[in-house]
Parts: C-alpha cells; structure tokens; sequence
C-alpha cells in the first residue's frame, strides 16, 4: 500500500511536524474497524540524529529559564491537558481500540503526573550544611542530566509517556520520546499542545520508528538516559544495551499479575475486581490480573460469579458505550486465541471461551471476547507467558502457603494483590510476597503520581522506578559542593586528606 492513500504520522523536532529523511512507513490500524486508517513515520540514523541534536540545542536555554518561568509552562500544558482531555483520549481508542471511558482513565492518570511535575521546584531543593568544618559549608544541588530518551508501549500511549516526560522536562532536561509504532498519535498530540503552552522549541521531540530508531537512541552519545517501558525481552536488551554504553537505564519489563482470593474474602468484591482487572482494556495492561490463584473451597462458587458478570460485559467498538474493545492487531488477537487450544491440550477447563463472540462493532475488527479458564497447571504456557490479552487463568492452591509460592517462583514481579478479611494474612502477604505493588482488596494498585511505579524481578531492570521520588532522581544529577570564603593566606600547605576540624 502506498503512502499516498493515507494520511502519514510525522514525528514532531524542533517545535514542528517533520517528514525525516526515512521512506520506510508501517501501518497504523483502527482496531475497532479491523481497518489501516493511518501509515506511521519509521525513522533512520538520520532521523534520530536530528531529532537529537533539536533536544541538545534547546537544552542549554531550558535549563538555565527560571523555576519560575519554568513553572508556568507546566502550568499552562496542565491547564491545556484538562481542558482538551477528551480529544486525547479520542485519539487513543481510535488507534489502541480501548473503551473511551478507559482512554480517559488512562489520560487522566497521566494527568496526575503533570500535576506532581509541578511542584518541581520543592522536589529539586538541595541540602545544606553550614558550618560542616570551621568555616567550611557544603550543600547540594540537583541538576538535569540533558538530553533524555523514553520509549514507549503501545497499550498506554498517553499514560506511559506521561509517567516520564513532565518529570524530565520540569527537571530541566529535553526530550526525545519514541512511541509505539502501532499508536503513534498521541505522542506528537501532546508535544504539539505542550508547544502550546509556551515550550520552547526542542525541549520536547518524539521521534517515530522501530528498532532501526530504538537502537540510534542507545547508541546516540548525546543521549544521557533511557527510560523504557515494554515487553521483558526488550527490557533486558534496552537496560543492557543502555549500561554497556554508558547511559543512565530504566527499563520496565512485562507481567504475570495474581491475585490470591482467600477462602474468607467478600467475593461479590473479588468476582468484581477479577473481571474488572482481567477484561479492563482487553487484559492489555501490565497491571491486568491475569491469574486468580484461589484458596479452595470456595474456587466453584467464585467461578460461578465471575461467569455470571462476563455474560453481562459488552464487547465492541469502543466509541459505542461497550465495556470492552478489541486487541491491538489481527496477529495479536489470533495470538492470544491460540492459547484457548493450548489451554484444552494442558488439560485445562475452558469455562468461557471469547472465541466467536456477539460483538457490537465492525465484523473485521480484533475481537476476542473474555476468556476463563479453570483448573491451569503452573507448568502450562497459559500459566508461563504473558498473554496480554482478555484471558483470565484460574489456578486453585489448597493453602495460603501455597499460593504465596507459586507467586513468589514466578519471574516476573510487577503487581498483585490479596483479597481476604483478614487482616494479618493481608499484612503477611505485603511482607512475604515478591512484588513491587501490592494491592490488598485493591486489584490494580498502580501508586499515584507522588509514590513510584515499578517492579521487582523480570518486570524491572535498573534501580529507579517511573515517576515520583524516584522519577527526579533519575531525571537529575546531585552536586555536593564544599565552600570556604575565606583570605586565601589563610590556608596553607597541606597535603593530607581533608579532615573537618
Ligand atoms: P514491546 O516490547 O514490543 O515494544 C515496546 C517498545 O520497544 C516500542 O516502542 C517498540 O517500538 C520498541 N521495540 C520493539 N521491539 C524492539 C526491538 N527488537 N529493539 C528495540 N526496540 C524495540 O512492547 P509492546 O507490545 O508495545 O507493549 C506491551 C508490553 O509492555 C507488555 O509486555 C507489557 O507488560 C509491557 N508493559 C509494561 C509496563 C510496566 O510498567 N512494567 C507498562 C506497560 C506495558
């Protein structure tokens, strides 16, 4: 397919939509229509160096602006971003498939960030120490590393760069975003009215493309960090790429989330929150639920409820009040189908099967309804591989002890959560479990903006987590200075290590 039948998504440099230099596109789908609406940039060496080079220009001037003026323009794209949050939110189901209601979640939890990001000038304050040795007072200061790069998923492209791009532009830094080629338009929307807002030129670039531009950001000397987010495989790559040239990593990984139902938890609540975080936004979330590890004997009477709340869930477009849209692509869809065969071949029960499902939508869309499957072995695919799609596993556990050991053996370690009434094994959960994120009666405990997003294990690689504390001390560097004014002929000949006195 040409280029000319679509309209081309073009990257946004130096305050301004740019072609680049690069002929290679990839199709960009309305997942809801099953359609190509849009074709997507793919940048070269090219591409990624001027990009960069935009973002090493305007660095020296933004850094330098006041916190005061700095501020301001936050300020202004918060303003803008609330105001016009509806567009954004559009874009992302047009081109994600999510439920508009779940776009705007999604948006508004991004929002959140902006709102922290804010108060930049209060989480940048240095320490002081006066009087440290006679005379002598050391403080510190916190100051941006340069020029950034973030690469993004694509199953929240608003939230996800979000959850880094405030953070390092209110630090001072600049910005060169890749986002997921699959939906691409939200990232340069939001440069685009972060321009608006009175950004200058260059602060904020997104560079469109592959690996072609992943790997031209990794080894770009003028890129001083990397802040990743996707699947595990291309963490570990990222994070090792990254460190082995020197840069500054973080690198968010994939997930296997469980929920432990306890045998005295409410489950009306639990039934609620399993479908709530197994079906919400197709089971394409790294904080979906995708395992209900239930204590028996109340694994029967939860299935019962759970299959009682999937036949009520509407499926389809999601510009049509449904619950749930469709998947990313075709190949996805037909991926995480194929694990409903697998799941019959391990001996599994498949108690719903999403496959065929009544959709309210375009026959051609990526449909693939909600998926229960009972009784999975831990040794089976269903249970090992992150599907990232609308299937739920049940594995039944006899104990609390077993439970927490199937979670704990697990590589991964992104997010979790309990559901019981009793609260010491609720307060030993939090304690034994091997997880990053933990909710009890909580079924997708993503911290807000003020706490930190991360995982333990496989689901992160690298010591920061994304925004809050964690998200200014990975955007900047500290400065210890230590200061006498003093008569120089006060001083000295000393050639021993420096001593307080
Ligand atoms: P992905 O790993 O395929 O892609 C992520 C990014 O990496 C994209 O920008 C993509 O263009 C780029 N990329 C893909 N292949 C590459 C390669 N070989 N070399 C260099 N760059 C490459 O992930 P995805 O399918 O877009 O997103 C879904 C995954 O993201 C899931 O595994 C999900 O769990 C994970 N995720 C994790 C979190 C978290 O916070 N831990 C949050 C959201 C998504």
């Amino acid at each position: 397919m040409s280029d000319s039948s679509f309209s081309v998504v073009q990257h946004w440099i130096d305050g301004a939509l740019a072609h680049g230099s690069s002929d290679r596109t990839s199709p960009v789908y309305d997942p809801a229509l099953g359609e190509e609406t849009k074709r997507v940039l793919l940048a070269n060496g090219d591409d990624v160096n001027e990009a960069v080079a935009s973002a090493n220009k305007a660095f020296p001037l933004w850094r330098d602006m006041s916190m005061a003026k700095r501020q301001q323009i936050m300020f202004a794209f918060r303003e803008l971003l609330n105001d016009r949050k509806d567009e954004l939110a559009a874009i992302v189901t047009s081109e994600h498939g999510k439920v508009l209601s779940d776009a705007l979640g999604e948006v508004t939890r991004g929002l959140e960030v902006v709102e922290f990001s804010t108060g930049f000038p209060h989480l940048l304050k240095g320490e002081y120490s006066e009087n440290a040795s006679t005379n002598v007072d050391v403080y510190s200061v916190r100051q941006p590393l340069g020029v950034v790069g973030i690469i993004s998923p694509f199953n929240f492209p608003a939230m996800v760069p979000l959850w880094f791009f405030p953070v390092a532009i209110a630090a001072g830094n600049t910005v060169v975003l890749k986002p997921s080629e699959k939906d691409p338009s939200a990232a340069v929307w939001l440069a685009e009215l972060f321009t608006e807002a009175g950004l200058p030129d260059g602060v904020f670039n997104v560079l469109h493309g592959d690996k072609e531009a992943v790997d031209g950001l990794l080894g770009h000397p003028d890129v001083k960090s990397i802040s990743f987010v996707g699947s595990t495989p291309i963490a570990r790559y990222i994070y090792e790429t990254s460190a082995r040239n020197g840069k500054r990593v973080q690198a968010l990984g994939g997930a296997k989330n469980h929920m432990l139902v306890l045998p005295d938890a409410d489950l009306d609540l639990a039934a609620d929150a399993l479908v709530n975080a197994g079906f919400g936004s197709a089971g394409e979330r790294c904080m979906a639920i995708s395992v209900a590890v239930v204590v028996d004997p109340v694994a029967d009477e939860l299935i019962e409820k759970i299959v009682t709340r999937i036949r009520s869930l509407r499926v389809g477009d999601g510009r049509r009040s449904c619950d749930m849209g469709p998947l990313i692509t075709k190949q996805h869809r037909d991926k995480v189908a194929s694990y409903i065969d697998i799941a019959t071949q391990d001996g599994a029960t498949v108690v719903v099967d999403g496959r065929g499902i009544e959709i309210d939508g375009a026959s051609d869309g990526f449909w693939l309804g909600p998926t229960l499957i009972d009784k999975v072995a831990a040794t089976s695919s269903v249970y090992t591989d992150e599907i990232f799609g609308p299937l739920l596993a049940v594995v039944r556990v006899a104990s609390y002890a077993e439970g927490i050991e199937l979670i704990n053996a697990s590589p991964y370690g992104n997010g979790t959560a309990i559901f019981t009434n009793d609260g010491g094994a609720a307060r030993r959960f939090q304690n034994e479990v091997e997880v990053g994120m933990i909710g009890i009666n909580v079924p997708i405990p993503v911290p807000v903006a003020y706490h930190s997003f991360g995982g333990w294990k496989d689901s992160l690689f690298g010591d920061s987590k994304a925004y809050g504390a964690h998200g200014f001390g990975f955007f900047t560097r500290e400065k210890a200075i230590t200061s006498r004014w003093l008569d120089p002929s006060h001083g000295g000949l000393n050639l021993g290590f420096p001593q307080s006195n």
